[in-house]
């Protein structure tokens, strides 16, 4: 059995279901205490302005945004997703699965401070990343083989020498703090992002994803603007069969477009039987692939 970390919030990485941009092992343990803990178990820890390390876990961060993280942020600052994209977030590969993602631009001042955080807190609190929102806690998820998940998560505690929060009487269970931080509601809408990430076997994931589909990948869950250009300007509704209903739901609907664009993604890449091609095109597409594939005499 293999353990994917899902959620580290250490002093320099911190990815949601972990996936890890280095292949550094030393990187995940530090900090990390030596135990599995389910949704019942329970741990002390408070957090609040009149602590002396206050806003101190707020730099030289490794930050792996959702997509659900950037919508809410962009929508906070109310910017668009290019404009957020262009401003607070760095482009990556993740070094397993070569897979795009985004990560929070830290400032290049001593600290390499969140650009969100003030001596006052943070200033999108209510709209916080969801590693800012797991921590202390990590969640990892179970695989039975190295590209098959078992859907089976558990947490762990990150407990860093500079954060005060765990002297605290306050008791949670894990079930109580993922409620209390609002984490639900994010993993949610990142259902689909999850599922593209974790490859399930029959979706062929051992390929690496061409260029053209990786930008496809970035576009889908990163760039929720282009996405809706893509499928509102382009030829894309002459091709695919979708419903008024949903057309209508997806023009003004963030969320709702997340989900349809990671649904048209496991189809477009993975053959997965969500968004379907009109008859018509699909007919033309296997007639033009039979004649690539028959020889000429
Ligand atoms: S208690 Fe921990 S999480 Fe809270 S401000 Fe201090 S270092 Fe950060
Ligand atoms: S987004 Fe907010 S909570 Fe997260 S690291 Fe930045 S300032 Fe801290």
């Amino acid at each position: 059995m293999v353990i994917i970390p899902r959620t580290f919030f250490l002093k320099r990485i911190f990815t949601p279901k972990g996936f890890s941009m280095t292949n550094s092992k030393d990187e995940y343990q530090d900090g990390i205490e030596p135990r599995k803990y389910t949704l019942d178990d329970k741990f002390k820890f408070a957090c609040n302005k009149g602590m002396a390390c206050y806003t101190h876990c707020c730099s030289d961060l490794n930050i792996i945004l959702t997509p659900y993280d950037i919508i809410r942020m962009k929508n906070r600052l109310g910017l668009t997703s290019d404009q957020f994209l262009g401003m607070y977030t760095k482009p990556e590969i993740l070094a397993r699965t070569k897979l795009p993602v985004v990560t929070l631009k830290m400032f290049e001042d001593d600290k390499k401070s969140c650009p969100f955080v003030t001596p006052e807190g943070c200033i999108i609190y209510e709209d916080r990343p969801v590693s800012c929102r797991y921590y202390p806690l990590g969640v990892a998820s179970f695989r039975e083989q190295e590209i098959e998940p078992t859907g089976e998560d558990f947490y762990f505690m990150v407990r860093e020498s500079h954060c005060l929060g765990f002297e605290a009487d306050k008791e949670w269970t894990v079930s109580e703090w993922r409620k209390d931080q609002g984490v639900e509601e994010y993993d949610e809408v990142n259902k689909g992002w999850m599922e593209l990430m974790l490859r399930k076997k029959s979706f062929g994931f051992q390929a690496e994803l061409s260029e053209e589909s990786r930008r496809m990948f970035y576009m889908v869950n990163f760039h929720v603007d282009r996405l809706r250009r893509f499928i509102f300007e382009s030829s894309f509704l002459e091709k695919y069969d979708v419903e008024n209903e949903l057309l209508e739901k997806i023009k003004t609907d963030e969320i709702a477009l997340l989900q349809f664009g990671s649904d048209w993604l496991q189809s477009a890449l993975f053959g997965a039987d969500r968004v379907k091609l009109k008859e018509e095109v699909a007919e033309e597409w296997k007639q033009r692939a039979q004649q690539e594939v028959t020889p000429r005499g």
